[in-house]
């Protein structure tokens, strides 16, 4: 039993075979689903998927990469969709200071909007942080977040900041890149944080997970991200689908 705790199955990449791709899920052992939204589009989009089959679920919310033109507005939609079944987080929302496609300003304006929001909601976040680690971290210190908690998803920082990240309450989700080769400081960070703070992702169409790197990911792909953390921990690769799947059950509070 595995939960990709963050896919983009709405993405155009699978317009050709999506039905067929999601209903291969089970039998690979892929249970549930989180499908995140980057903006208002792809968060409907992502409860229309959410609605049509039960192991997949919705995260909406506005990437730092497309708030340029996010209005007050905007915040309301994302509100009531939000109150949408099975909407079970904000995300993803954040810094993206690598490909600067938004100024920083309004980067940092929204993402503190969209915690507000989360917080009015009681809902959990999804954190998207590439390159942006203190000013992301500055702004996630001045918010109660424990009372929400979260995920910082493709974690990509060191060992020392993931101890900070779980003190605020949030966990950490780990994906395709785990698995590349000479990515040590990923390896240490598995290797530092305990079992109970850790989630996988696939982050799918993008990051497929060695061997199958470059290629289009999607959620079955999951698995090899366990089987790397499981030879990280020495442990086995049941008990990394199983603890990895309890926590993603409990940070999005699916019964
Ligand atoms: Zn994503």
């Amino acid at each position: 039993m595995l939960f990709d705790s963050h896919a983009h199955l709405d993405d155009s990449k699978f317009d050709a075979d999506r039905e067929k791709v999601i209903l291969s899920m089970q039998e690979s052992g892929v249970s549930y689903i989180a499908n995140i939204g980057y903006d208002l589009e792809s968060s409907r989009r992502s409860i229309v998927l959410a609605k049509r089959y039960p192991f997949i679920y919705a995260v909406v919310g506005v990437h730092p990469h497309d708030v340029e033109n996010l209005t007050e507005a905007d915040i309301l939609e994302l509100k009531e969709l939000a109150k949408s079944d099975k909407v079970v987080a904000i995300g993803e929302i954040g810094l993206d200071y690598y490909y600067d496609n938004s100024p920083r300003d309004l980067q940092k304006k929204w993402f503190e909007r969209q915690i507000e929001l989360a917080l009015e909601l009681k809902l959990p976040i999804v954190i998207h942080n590439r390159d942006s680690n203190s000013d992301c971290m500055e702004i996630l210190r001045k918010y109660p977040v424990k009372k929400i908690g979260g995920i910082m998803h493709c974690y990509s920082g060191s060992a020392q900041m993931a101890k900070e990240v779980i003190d605020m309450g949030l966990c950490l989700s780990f994906a395709g890149p785990v698995t590349f080769k000479n990515n040590r400081r990923g390896v240490e960070a598995v290797a530092e944080v305990p079992l109970s703070k850790i989630l996988i992702e696939t982050d799918c169409p993008y990051l497929a997970p060695e061997p199958v790197r470059g290629t289009r990911n999607d959620s079955r792909n999951v698995k090899l991200v366990a089987e790397k953390v499981a030879e990280i921990k020495g442990i086995s690769f049941e008990e990394v689908a199983k603890v990895t799947t309890e926590n993603a059950k409990r940070v999005y509070r699916i019964k």
